[in-house]
């Protein structure tokens, strides 16, 4: 290996390990996803131990020697705090009662014997794609990220930092409440979200919306559309092979996704002002004539003053199978060297 140091960033899901290795200078040493099984079903001791597996066996490949690593970063999804203990009412992927307010962060920093800094995985992505697009200058770029998946993650970044808040709880995207008019056909229910509110983003934006709310109206419009005989979350997932293919029902979801998120990305313009918006996640993995339309379509529902507008970007979140280990061990490379 050449000269200096390294993190390296372990990545924990509902079903996998990612693990990467970032040099000091900033540059990755593994080009691609290096993954191996998560264990979180089997409870906390399991799942530490088989990050330790992911630690060593992604040293080995890139011949990185254990003394090396100045600190790892860590990311797992949420909720959880600023400094990784999970939930005290569990959550989705650690919803064994063990996992009930662990403190995992410290449980894999006593595994390793080395510093972890954690992130949840909506802020490491959100700082992968802000240190990806600025490179050189992220430190004095701000940018947010808005990842759809089954929930709507993301984050704030501030001069190349995460915004994290006084409980870690900042940059929870998905669940500021957007203004619907416009959004919404006039006989639509106003959708809810699983945090018990009504018609914030992820009630829109998200798998989850397009199960519990957005087909189940949409198919009563087009009752013998072939979704119809699908059980509703199977039907769900095939929304976006409809819309590749330009259906008339898919293409109203997604028109309402891309809607929601610009009203989203407004509230965040008069907030931080951001100088790029992120995309990312399901909805932007699909063929590229329908990634550009969407993030067009956002960008269109994004209301900015001129002066805004001239300063912003919007771009895909690059590698996002890759994201959240990157950005956990961005994370840790600026705790270890301040940007
Ligand atoms: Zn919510």
């Amino acid at each position: 290996m050449e000269e200096g140091w390294v993190v390296v960033g372990l990545d924990t899901g509902g079903t996998c390990n990612n693990a990467t290795v970032l040099h000091s200078s900033g540059r990755f040493l593994v080009d691609a996803l290096v993954e191996t099984p998560s264990r979180v079903l089997e409870g906390p001791q399991v799942a530490i131990e088989a990050l330790a597996e992911a630690f060593d066996n992604v040293l080995s490949l890139t011949g990185v020697p254990r003394q090396s690593v100045r600190a790892v970063g860590f990311d797992t999804p949420g909720p959880a705090t600023a400094d990784g203990v999970i939930s005290r009412r569990g959550a989705t992927n650690f919803s064994a009662p063990d996992w009930h307010g662990f403190d995992f962060r410290s449980g894999l920093q006593d595994r390793l014997g080395l510093p972890v800094v954690y992130n949840n995985d909506g802020n490491a992505a959100a700082l992968y794609a802000h240190h990806a697009h600025f490179g050189m200058i992220a430190s004095e770029r701000s940018s947010v990220a808005a990842v759809v998946g089954t929930g709507l993650g993301g984050g704030i970044v501030e001069s190349g930092n995460v915004v994290k808040g006084a409980a870690g709880m900042a940059g929870e995207i998905g669940h500021v409440r957007i203004p619907l008019d416009g959004v919404l056909a006039d006989d639509q229910p106003v959708p809810a979200c699983n945090c018990g509110q009504y018609g914030d983003a992820e009630s829109v934006a998200s798998l989850t919306a397009i199960g519990k709310n957005l087909l189940p109206y949409w198919l009563g419009r087009y009752p013998d559309h072939p979704l119809a005989a699908l059980p509703v979350a199977t039907a769900a997932k095939q929304v976006r092979g409809y819309a590749e293919r330009g259906d008339e029902l898919a293409t109203k979801v997604f028109e309402q996704q891309a809607m929601a998120l610009g009203r989203l990305f407004t509230i965040i313009a008069n907030i931080t002002d951001p100088a790029a918006y992120f995309l990312g996640g399901g909805v932007v993995e699909t063929q590229p004539h329908l990634r550009t339309w969407f993030l067009e379509q956002v960008r269109t529902h994004t209301t900015l003053r001129e002066e805004q507008a001239e300063q912003a970007t919007f771009a895909l979140v690059p590698h996002l199978d890759m994201a959240g280990a990157r950005g956990a061990a961005i994370g840790a490379l600026s705790a270890v060297h301040p940007l």
